[in-house]
């Protein structure tokens, strides 16, 4: 597909609350969905020829995007090759960056493949997961990492491996990177092993059912800030007595302090901003924690900008 046919499926202001977990988020000047690895490729090596600013999107699971939306090109990620080579006792799955992370598990599970279960109810694809060390249980995206394929941002496309991308707690050498800049994480393949389906499957339905009992449904960006060292976000959050504390359509969840939820379907990005800044706060003043986002604010945030400006 060349660049023209690419572009007459743009499709302009987008808003990105259609492409967000938590329904929020300003429009794109431009979104262009792309459908196969190749696609991906093509676009964001035009876009970068061009000049455009571009950024990847997988499945806007741990973005929150501003009011304003996003000036230049989103990508919406939606590549979804899968495939497995397996040996005696062992397995290599290669997936695009597109894959979702609970279709990638359930894959491997079916098939009695350990080692992808963690991320039987993770949102979010393939490429998100790579770039931010998704994790769950005790298990993450470094566990079981083989090689990654990256599109370099001067159109080379090459290997990283684990040690290249320095995974880390929630975070990576991509990651460091305004997205706009970053290498695009075009697939990535894990080393598997055989194991009786039963048992992948019971702690897969282990893992689900401890989140259903944690965490709040609806519409929320995951984990807000990254536990410091030794604790946890969501608790230092509750004992401000922040918990159920609402901003505009906006709420620090009742049932986990460290998700914020959507409650009104029409919250702003705005909203839970300020609801960021007062967690922040409240735990700076009362702990002398300083929290760390885990959630990455994406596009145009005056604000932000201000702010760093005038050093504060
Ligand atoms: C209810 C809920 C529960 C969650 N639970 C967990 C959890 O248990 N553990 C956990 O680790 N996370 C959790 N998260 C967060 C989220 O699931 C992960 O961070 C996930 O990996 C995000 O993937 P994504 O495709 O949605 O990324 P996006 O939100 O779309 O993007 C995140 C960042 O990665 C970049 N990016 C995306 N794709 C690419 C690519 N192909 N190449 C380069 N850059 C790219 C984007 O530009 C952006 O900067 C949760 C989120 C929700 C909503």
């Amino acid at each position: 597909m060349n660049w023209a046919e690419l572009q007459a499926r743009a499709k302009r202001n987008e808003p990105l609350s259609k492409h967000t977990t938590a329904r929020i988020g300003g429009p794109a000047d431009l979104l262009i969905e792309a459908r196969s690895r190749e696609e991906l490729v093509a676009i964001v090596q035009r876009a970068d020829e061009l000049g455009l600013p571009c950024i990847v999107i997988g499945g806007g699971a741990n973005i929150l995007v501003s009011d304003r939306g996003v000036r230049g090109l989103v990508v919406l990620n939606r590549s979804r090759e899968v495939t497995f080579d397996v040996r005696h006792t062992t397995a290599r799955v290669e997936a695009d960056s597109g894959v979702l992370l609970t279709a990638l598990a359930r894959d491997c599970i079916e098939r009695g493949l350990a080692g992808m279960e963690w991320a039987i109810n993770v949102p979010g694809t393939v490429g998100g997961a790579v770039v931010g060390n998704a994790g769950a249980y005790g298990a993450d995206v470094a566990s079981n990492l083989y090689l990654v394929r990256v599109l370099r941002r001067d159109g080379v496309i090459e290997y990283w491996t684990p040690r290249q991308l320095q995974l880390g707690y929630r975070t990576s050498a991509l990651k460091r990177y305004a997205p706009t800049d970053r290498a695009v994480v075009l697939s990535a393949s894990f080393d598997l092993k055989l194991e009786y389906r039963a048992n992948i499957e019971r702690r897969a339905n282990e893992f689900i059912a401890r989140r259903k009992a944690t965490q709040p449904p609806g519409a929320t960006i995951g984990s807000m800030f990254k536990n410091p060292p030794g604790d946890y976000a969501g608790r230092l959050i509750e004992a401000c007595g922040l918990k159920g504390r609402r901003i505009g359509g906006a709420m620090i969840s009742d049932k986990h302090a460290n998700f914020f939820v959507n409650v009104t379907g029409d919250a702003r990005a705005s909203d839970v901003k300020a609801l960021i800044d007062l967690a922040h706060q409240a735990v700076l003043d009362r702990f002398g924690i300083d929290l760390e986002l885990e959630v990455e604010l994406i596009g145009d945030w005056p604000a932000e900008r201000e702010r760093l400006r005038d050093g504060a």
